[in-house]
């Protein structure tokens, strides 16, 4: 009996030896602790012997079974191991093989500027405002000192939302004069619905997207972004203006910008003034974008005309808010043309054109 075991033993550890996967450990589990296996066999032998050979072999069974047990389990746990590593092995991760690129889109430049230009008068303490783009007569000229007769109207060539003195029997043709509407020719219109909501002083911005009926060229485009700035407070001057006007130049450009006033005329406006500002392309030398002039047309601006404070229901004989000594400045100043300058752009129908090789640069 004893016999039978170490021989059984010795077969067990060879094979156990020989086993080089999980499923041949398995065999030899079942060769050996299964219910038709080796060890099986040596119980039913144990039966038949006699009480006082019965105890000591039986405990060398035992023995037997419980060493068989262990080492398969420690061999189970052994090729485990391999086989996880061997699997590792074959799906190896390249952590220096390039990525996939994932397509990401950015701000427009006219965007860009934007968000830059509300950020620096943010920081003077300008409020950005906003109001339609489809905008009333009434807001777009009348209020805004540009009565109907008025020549001034021909200065911007109008989109209407229909034709007011063709034959359009449209809704808008039927509106009363004044309230037929129009694609804004400016952002100025903003500021006449913000003060009559609002009592002075006030210091606005309004940035938006403006309309005019012309012929496209390297510098003209049917729409474009504008900005408006309004502030209106006791005390205010020409002064003030300049002062803001070259923070905001300065900052905007990122160097210092020279500039100048000329006497000019818009309606709105009294005294009105042109602002040019050294060219920043020659950096005033002359060139051929600034004509040789060293200076380029920057912004209409101007003190705020009193019929346009009126118009807003600021009316400086009877408002207790409004003495002496008020006044106002107004500029508005395209802002594709000063993303033009900023990133040296040659033609304002890149912007709208949808040319990615264009945007792309921004
Ligand atoms: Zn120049």
């Amino acid at each position: 009996m004893l016999e039978d075991l170490a021989r059984i033993r010795a077969s067990f550890e060879k094979e156990l030896r020989e086993a080089a996967t999980l499923d041949a450990l398995e065999h030899v589990r079942v060769a050996y602790l299964g219910r038709k296996g080796a060890l099986a066999s040596v119980f039913d032998t144990l039966k038949t012997l006699p009480p006082e050979e019965r105890k000591h072999a039986g405990e060398e069974a035992n023995q037997l079974r419980r060493d068989i047990e262990t080492s398969l389990s420690e061999k189970r746990t052994l090729l485990e191991l391999t086989e996880r590593e061997s699997a590792l092995k074959k799906e190896r991760l390249d952590v220096t093989r390039p990525g996939v690129r994932q397509e990401r889109g950015h701000a427009h430049p006219l965007t860009k500027i934007t968000r830059e230009i509300i950020a620096i008068f943010s920081a003077m303490g300008f409020a950005v405002v906003e109001g339609p783009e489809a905008e009333t007569e009434y807001y777009n000229f009348d209020a805004l000192n540009i009565p109907p007769d008025h020549p001034a109207r021909d200065m911007w060539d109008t989109f209407w939302i229909s034709d007011p003195k063709g034959e359009d029997k449209t809704q808008n043709a039927k509106r009363k004069t004044g309230e037929r509407l129009l694609l804004r020719t400016h952002t100025s219109p903003v500021q006449i619905r913000y003060m009559e909501a609002h009592q002075p002083p006030i210091q606005i911005i309004a940035p938006g997207r403006v309309y005019r009926y012309e012929a496209t060229d390297a510098s003209h485009d049917i729409q474009f972004m504008q900005i408006e700035g309004l502030m209106a407070d006791k005390n205010i001057s020409v002064a003030n203006f300049k002062a803001v006007i070259q923070t905001f130049l300065s900052q905007l450009f990122e160097t210092k910008i020279e500039m100048r006033l000329r006497p000019s005329y818009f309606p709105f406006t009294e005294p009105s003034f042109e602002v040019d500002i050294s060219c920043t392309y020659c950096r005033g030398t002359g060139c051929s974008i600034c004509k040789q002039s060293g200076w380029l047309e920057l912004m209409g601006a101007g003190m705020v005309h009193p019929h346009v404070f009126k118009a807003a229901g600021w009316n400086p004989k009877t408002s207790k808010m409004i003495g002496d000594h008020f006044a106002g400045f107004a500029f508005g100043v395209g802002i594709d043309r000063l993303a033009m300058m900023k990133y040296k752009i040659p033609d304002i129908r890149l912007f709208r054109s949808g040319d990615l090789r264009f945007l792309k640069q921004f």
